[in-house]
């Protein structure tokens, strides 16, 4: 049976249905859909079977809802373990390398105090992007500092973090719209700092800013277009050459480090 009007001009009843159903049609699924907690949860035991990570680090993956940090035509796939992009060339990184790099902040020597529950103290993360790891380290942090040298992406992850504030007990953070290649990465030393991009070479203001005790986590160039990631130990109290100890673990694919910033 038709509603329109006489005359073809839709009756306002109808026009509301529909006006109601578009705006259904156009929110990403949520509640019992591809983003719902049961789906988070699956990822999570994904990722607890792989024991990349223990169950500290996972207690943060099980709380931040990643389909929120990702553009709607994205949800569906929020939950795999998979990187996604994130505008502007930029990808956010799979959940399984970001558990693994964790793990080794986690682990970092300086911070074994006894106790799974010790948090990573004063962190440093290099590539804010849309801002997910940003929010797992708040969970797992006694405060952070994260740097991004795009500004859409620095003002998306600050407006998506501010909303969580009120729903996740993050610690005290601060994004900075800046190139982390250089000196400007906020208040110093940190016990932990995590790259997410790749450079030729860990940036020597990086490793100034690592606190003794402390452990940097970062990919580095590797020829032919390859990455590995890297893991350098602040030696406590000793000094000279030897200060910085240097792991070389598998092989990764990030992002470039790029310099400058783009507003
Ligand atoms: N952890 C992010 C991953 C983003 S990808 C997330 O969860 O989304 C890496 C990010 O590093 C990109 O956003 C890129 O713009 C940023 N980046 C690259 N070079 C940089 C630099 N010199 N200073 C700051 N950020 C940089």
């Amino acid at each position: 049976m038709s509603r329109r009007a006489p005359g073809g001009v839709l009756r306002p009843q109808r026009l509301l249905h529909e006006a109601t159903r578009d705006s259904a049609r156009l929110r990403p699924p949520s509640g019992i859909g591809l983003d719902s907690p049961g789906v988070r949860m699956r990822m999570v035991e994904r990722l607890r079977q792989l024991k990349l990570a223990d169950d500290f680090v996972l207690s943060a993956f099980e709380r931040v809802p990643r389909h929120r940090f990702v553009d709607s035509a994205f949800v569906p796939q929020a939950y795999e373990d998979t990187s996604l992009p994130i505008g502007h060339g930029q990808t956010i990184s799979k959940p399984s390398v970001v558990a693994r790099m964790l793990q080794l902040l986690a682990e970092a020597p300086g911070r074994l105090r006894g106790g799974a529950e010790v948090r990573l103290g004063r962190v440093l993360e290099i590539g804010t992007g849309c801002g997910y790891q940003a929010a797992l380290l708040a969970l797992l942090s006694e405060r952070l500092t994260s740097v991004e040298r795009i500004a859409a992406l620095h003002h998306g992850a600050q407006a998506r973090l501010s909303a969580l504030k009120s729903e996740l007990p993050l610690c005290s953070f601060q994004l900075l719209l800046a190139d982390g290649s250089l000196g400007r990465l906020g208040v110093g030393p940190y016990d932990a700092i995590i790259a997410a991009a790749g450079g030729e070479a860990i940036p020597e203001a990086w490793l100034q800013h690592l606190a003794p005790g402390g452990r940097l986590v970062a990919p580095v160039a590797r020829g032919a277009g390859g990455q590995r990631l890297m893991v350098v130990d602040r030696v406590r109290g000793a000094e000279g050459p030897q200060e910085w100890r240097l792991t070389e673990c598998e092989g990764v694919s990030f992002v470039p480090l790029k310099s400058g910033v783009l507003v």
